[in-house]
């Protein structure tokens, strides 16, 4: 499949994310950059691609992050989030709201009407419809045939008039038995470019018809034209939605996707492949997840919205604006990652870092330190995590006892502790140094160097 491609790159873009160190501007460039080429490759219409990209970059570079996300999850959710509103957002679905409930197929020569009325046929028959299959295309001496058995591989009934020179009077001779269906299929014939009367002919099929959905088929090999033809569609004969054909053939497959949803003919359905079953409801979440290789993303965010509320994280962004991290702040911080599940889970959920090999027993070595400090802070009066300064030797040998671990566990603990005190003085807003204080806030509810 040559969408793979455009989700090939976009998950190397995702996983140089996920590899880097910091997110800075550098970062993000290279990132609108992959992005961009990706698109691009993928015939996606250039303003289109600026459009989008200028967004991410507006979203990554300036916004605040929400609590409980590190800025890492928060650029790759940008790309996600942007990438899913670029192809339509939430969806569009076919919903079947009276019966019988008749939807027509229009299109041109070879996009694949009657490929998908089969399709759908079988789609919506696998949902529990009565669906019924209706040729008028007497325009193509094999569309009756072609129908035909499809109908019988589908297993539906067919509907048609072998020789017949009108598609409407088709549909009328049938009219009586079609009605007996929840859904009736209308497929109809094409041309090779949108003629007159083509218009004609489907304007007045469409008035004995009265179909409440009216379905464009483009190919996907139309790339970024589809956007033309769509619109000169919808406006020259009222088409409902559009069901591009084809993806799993095309390089331009990006093009015609991104390209209809400025239309105002939304795409519904997405072929991918010849058989009945190639086929699927277009959902801009699904499809984007997918194509990025993602894994649970809002599994992720839930997680993190429940481990960290708001205020905590509010609290913590102000002890690091005024510098007096404790190491209670860092044991309550590490209780909050705990509530996130073990660190390899949650490593799996991030999307992008389903592809970083990172290996599994580094993480888990990861685990048990976080598992080590807990129980050294357990054994720590309350002085010392408010001031750890105060832990001399006596006192370090006091807690590993307590806490059943070894001197340097406990000596670990505390350079880590030191080390990201001192990131944060680094970090501390000086005077006049605004900069500084933005991205203090951008850090709020993160531990330092962990
Ligand atoms: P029509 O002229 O619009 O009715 O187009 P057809 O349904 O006859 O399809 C034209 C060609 O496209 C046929 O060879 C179909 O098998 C092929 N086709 C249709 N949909 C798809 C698809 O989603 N993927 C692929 N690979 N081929 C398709
Ligand atoms: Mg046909």
């Amino acid at each position: 499949m040559v969408l793979e491609k455009l989700g090939d790159s976009l998950k190397n873009t995702l996983s140089k994310i996920a590899k880097s160190l910091f997110v800075d501007e550098k970062l993000v460039n290279e990132l609108i950059k992959d992005i961009q080429r990706a698109l691009l490759q993928s015939d996606v219409n250039v303003k289109l691609v600026f459009d989008l990209t200028k967004e991410i970059k507006e979203k990554a570079l300036k916004k605040d992050i929400p609590s409980g996300l590190t800025k890492k999850e928060y650029l790759i959710n940008i790309v996600y989030e942007s990438l899913v509103k670029f192809l339509g957002g939430e969806g569009y679905k076919i919903e079947i709201k009276k019966k019988p409930f008749k939807i027509m197929l229009v299109g041109l020569f070879g996009n694949g009407k009657t490929t998908t009325a089969g399709k759908l046929a079988k789609f919506f028959s696998k949902r529990g419809y009565k669906v019924a299959l209706l040729q008028t295309d007497t325009w193509r001496p094999a569309a009756y045939d072609q129908l035909q058995q499809i109908a019988k591989t589908v297993n539906v009934p067919f509907y048609g008039t072998r020789k017949a020179k009108n598609p409407t009077d088709i549909y009328k001779e049938h009219e009586s038995e079609l009605n007996k269906h929840d859904i009736i299929l209308v497929d109809t014939a094409g041309r090779d470019a949108l003629s007159k009367d083509l218009i004609e002919e489907l304007a007045t099929l469409h008035k004995t018809v009265q179909a409440d959905e009216k379905l464009l088929i483009i190919g996907a090999d139309v790339g970024q034209a589809a956007e033309k033809q769509a619109q000169a569609f919808h406006d020259t004969c009222g088409v409902t939605g559009v069901i591009i054909t084809k993806l799993d053939g095309t390089a331009k497959g990006g093009g015609a996707l991104a390209a209809c949803h400025v239309t105002d003919a939304p795409v519904k359905f997405i072929g991918v492949g010849e058989k009945p079953d190639a086929f699927e409801e277009f959902k801009p979440k699904n499809f984007v997840g997918r194509l990025l290789g993602m894994g649970d993303l809002e599994g992720l965010l839930e997680k993190a919205k429940d481990a960290m509320t708001e205020e905590d994280a509010k609290d913590m962004g102000k002890k690091f604006l005024k510098g007096d991290f404790t190491l209670i702040d860092l044991y309550e911080q590490m209780e909050a990652m705990k509530k996130m599940g073990p660190l390899t889970k949650v490593m799996d959920m991030i999307p992008g870092m389903g592809g970083v090999k990172i290996p599994k027993d580094m993480l888990k070595q990861q685990e048990g330190k976080l598992k080590i400090w807990k129980f050294i802070m357990d054994s720590c009066t309350k002085e010392e995590l408010e001031d750890p300064s105060v832990m001399e030797a006596s006192r370090v040998e006091r807690i590993s006892k307590g806490a059943g671990v070894s001197i340097s566990n406990v000596r670990e603990l505390l350079k880590q502790y030191k080390q990201s005190k001192k990131m944060m003085k680094m970090m501390k807003p000086g005077k006049g140094n605004k900069q500084m204080e933005q991205m203090m806030k951008k850090m709020q509810g993160k531990v330092p160097g962990m």
